[in-house]
């Protein structure tokens, strides 16, 4: 537990520092992409301005990207949160064609239809739950790799399973993934934020997270995320997801 505190404690500042920092550094980067934008446009000649500027505005969005997902994450720690019921199904639903999974991957759903599903929560950010790790099944999946989405319900709880047959997670990293920052992606692709983020949402949530990997110790493929979560306990459950 005093583990879980310190955790919380440390995510909250940084989400503090992060909302600081983020919003500071916006201005200027947008500054400096309309600058090189300009630049391309006066010296239309120069393929070499414009190879420059062209790299300047591409790195340019890169730290946006990076301000983004910062802010996201600073705002979990701050927002008031919405508290209504909400089909945990429907959500994954919604952030697997938000990310047009189907296309590339052979995306199986169980249960994603059962009405039965509800909790009590933020949508959004329950959504942004969903969006990271659907991410990063996707980010260690070959392409048309099996990536699997179950909601489960016992008398007290949902179980929401997201679960791919990637690369899975070598037991060296394990202790930091939910560390903000720590990522094996390339720069650019990944900020570290991802399950951080998951983290915090699911605690304020009440809720519980566990990773497995391998998913499939036999054939050392793949991971899986469970997540807990308290089920909807409204005097009547909505009837209609
Ligand atoms: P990011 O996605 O930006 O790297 P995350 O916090 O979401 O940040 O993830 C941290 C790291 O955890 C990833 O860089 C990756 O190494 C590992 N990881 C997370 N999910 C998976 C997965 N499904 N399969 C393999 N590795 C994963």
């Amino acid at each position: 537990l005093e583990d879980r505190l310190i955790h919380s404690e440390r995510l909250a500042s940084i989400g503090r520092l992060a909302a600081g920092v983020a919003h500071e550094i916006g201005n200027p980067v947008t500054g400096i992409a309309c600058l090189a934008q300009n630049l391309r446009e006066e010296r239309e000649g120069d393929a070499e301005i414009i190879e420059t500027s062209q790299q300047i505005i591409e790195q340019t969005k890169r730290i946006t990207r990076i301000v983004q997902s910062l802010m996201s994450f600073a705002h979990a720690g701050g927002r008031q949160q919405a508290s209504e019921p909400v089909c945990l199904a429907e959500v994954a639903r919604e952030a697997i064609s938000l990310l047009s999974l189907n296309r590339d991957y052979d995306v199986q759903y169980f249960n994603l239809c059962d009405p039965q599903h509800w909790i009590e929560g933020d949508p959004q950010r329950l959504a942004q739950v969903l969006i990271n790790l659907l991410s990063n099944a996707r980010d260690a999946s070959p392409p048309g790799g099996a990536i699997r989405v179950r909601t489960e319900a016992s008398e007290q709880t949902i179980e929401l399973t997201v679960e791919d047959e990637g690369s899975g997670i070598p037991k060296s990293i394990v202790d930091r993934l939910f560390e903000p920052f720590f990522t094996t992606k390339d720069p650019g692709k990944g900020t570290g934020l991802g399950l951080a983020l998951v983290y915090s949402i699911i605690e304020e949530h009440y809720g519980l997270i566990t990773i497995d990997s391998p998913a499939d110790p036999q054939r050392q493929l793949g991971t899986r995320i469970r997540i807990t979560l308290p089920r909807y306990g409204g005097p009547t459950a909505p009837e209609n997801p």
